[in-house]
């Protein structure tokens, strides 16, 4: 006997008198159709996995706060940041990219580091990742990209060809993959990670004045990653072990914490910049945009249900808040169409509406209506169209960005300065890597890049050697290629190593020759 508080009842409230029994015609059954308790129980079951997002589909999250540290209104009128001391609450979610959901958090990939601000003006989003750069800098060859890191259609299995052909197809990843590949790739835990916004940012402050920034979430734990071999040990021991560390370290009160750091550019500086500042294929080095620290966020709080509040989490980089805008960066145009069109997708048109995405610190109130899964009052009585005189909404312009000039001729233009995409990444290599990072470096991409054909590896290995010639002599030597081969497809034109295609080249025969 249950009593009347904690009684079992269907989804509508109804009590149920069963549990255990299905209603059957005599002992045997056949079981009724009007079993409907059984009905609405498979039925539910049977819809209990929504898609799986198409990328960062494993993540792991929590809840914090964000502290202001630093007087940060000269250059934006976000009210968040408004004011030293002033605490934002806000969710935060880690993620792998690639895998499914049930992969391992140990798979060498970028991390997603996805925030939201639940704001008295709104929810900000800074959707970020580990890495201070991106793989392409244009958003229609997305989907492309995506598709080498997953399945190969026929097999179903991961493909080394796909990877690194798209890749070695593609000279603005160097500096990307570079890091991946570094032991950077595994990090250890969420918490020995950094945070980027990778973007640039427009804030603007109470004057209509804007900056240029970039986010750099520092950790404040260490960064300590695994090398290529342990984690492979993790994904075999624990393939979870991220998002235990995470809840576990919060039920620890070892709470997870990070200080934000900003690069900050004026607009003057940011138009006569040696190169496209907008470019997220690049980082603004320190030595030009020193970062002030401005606040610190801490992570004190575990969700109390996993699909409620993590898997149904949504983020968008589009959701600004006054002061905070996009910049002219095309991957961050793109992601702006594409990160609410893929939530509408995979949770509905309402997703805005469930508890871990709603604004929680202000009212929401618009003229949009209905749809899927609309579960708060629609609107109730007050007028679904605009203007209207019934007392609706009313658009508050003060609110708004300002006004900006936009100049250029309409038309499907490449990057500018092609030449400079493996400057950063040859930084990288020789000044910022120690010995240690530079072995780990060459022997994570050769047993990787060691799966893919000759002719792949010979096109990527001339892309290192771009970077810095030692470089791509390390991972040359370890694949057995032919360095003369290699230097040649290095000095061929981005137009003449793509047409290194299926059918063997004089270089792949040449390679072959000189290996057998
Ligand atoms: P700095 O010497 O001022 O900064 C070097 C940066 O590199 C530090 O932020 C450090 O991060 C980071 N770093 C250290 N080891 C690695 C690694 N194995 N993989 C990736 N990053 C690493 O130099 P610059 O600002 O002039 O930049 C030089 C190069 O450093 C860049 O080309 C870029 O590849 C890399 N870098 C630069 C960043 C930037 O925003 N300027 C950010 C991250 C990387 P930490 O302090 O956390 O150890």
């Amino acid at each position: 006997m249950s009593n009347r508080k904690n009684r079992l009842t269907s989804n509508f409230g109804s009590p149920v008198p069963n549990d255990q029994n299905s209603l059957t015609a005599g002992a045997q059954g056949p079981i009724l159709m009007q079993d409907v308790h059984l009905l609405e129980k498979l039925a539910h079951f049977d819809r209990e996995r929504i898609p799986e997002r198409v990328v960062h589909a494993k993540g792991a999250g929590a809840y914090g706060f964000f502290e202001v540290t630093e007087d940060v209104t000269k250059y934006t009128k976000a009210k968040f940041l408004s004011k030293v001391g002033k605490k934002t609450d806000l969710f935060l979610r880690f993620s792998t990219v690639g895998g499914e959901k049930g992969s391992a958090d140990a798979e060498r990939d970028p991390r997603g580091f996805a925030l939201k601000f639940y704001t008295e003006e709104g929810n900000y989003d800074m959707v970020g990742n580990n890495t201070p750069v991106f793989f392409i800098r244009d958003p229609l060859k997305f989907p492309d990209f995506i598709h080498t890191q997953k399945r190969n259609p026929v097999t179903n299995l991961k493909d080394p060809d796909m990877f690194w052909d798209f890749l070695s197809l593609t000279p603005e990843s160097i500096h990307q993959v570079t890091i991946l590949f570094s032991d950077r790739g595994t990090p250890r835990t969420y918490r020995n990670m950094n945070g980027y916004s990778s973007h640039t940012f427009k804030w603007y402050n109470a004057k209509g004045q804007h900056f240029w920034v970039k986010y750099h979430f520092k950790t404040e734990h260490k960064i300590k990653n695994f090398s290529g071999e342990e984690a492979d040990q993790m994904k075999s021991r624990d393939p979870d072990h991220a998002t235990r560390d995470l809840h576990e370290a919060i039920q620890r009160n070892e709470f997870p914490s990070w200080k934000l750091e900003m690069q900050i550019m004026t607009p003057e500086q940011a138009a006569g910049y040696r190169f496209d500042p907008f470019d997220i294929t690049k980082v603004w080095p320190h030595g030009d945009v020193p970062p002030i620290t401005i606040g610190r966020l801490v992570l004190d709080r575990n969700p109390e249900n996993y699909f409620a509040e993590v898997e149904q989490s949504a983020f968008s980089p589009g959701n600004f808040v006054p002061g905070i805008a996009a910049s002219p960066d095309k991957m961050l145009q793109g992601r702006l169409f594409s990160y609410h069109d893929t939530h509408r997708h995979r949770l509905g048109p309402n997703y805005h509406m469930l508890p871990v995405n709603s604004a929680k610190a202000c009212n929401m109130k618009n003229y949009q209506r209905d749809g899927f899964m609309c579960f708060d009052n629609s609107g109730s009585g007050v007028p679904n169209y605009y203007p209207n005189s019934f007392g609706g909404p009313e658009p508050h312009q003060k609110s708004g960005e300002p006004d900006f000039e936009v100049s250029g001729i309409a038309s499907r233009q490449e990057y500018a300065h092609p030449n400079d995409d493996f400057v950063q990444a040859g930084e990288l290599y020789r000044t910022v890597m120690t010995d240690k990072d530079r072995d780990h470096l060459i022997s994570n991409i050769v047993g990787h890049l060691g799966g893919a054909r000759r002719r792949i590896q010979l096109r990527q290995t001339a892309l290192f050697y771009k970077a810095d010639p030692d470089y791509g002599r390390r991972v040359g030597r370890e694949l057995k290629l032919d360095m003369k081969v290699v230097e040649k497809i290095a000095e061929m034109s981005q137009e003449e190593r793509a047409r290194i295609t299926a059918e063997e080249s004089s270089h792949q025969k040449k390679a072959k020759e000189s290996t057998t």
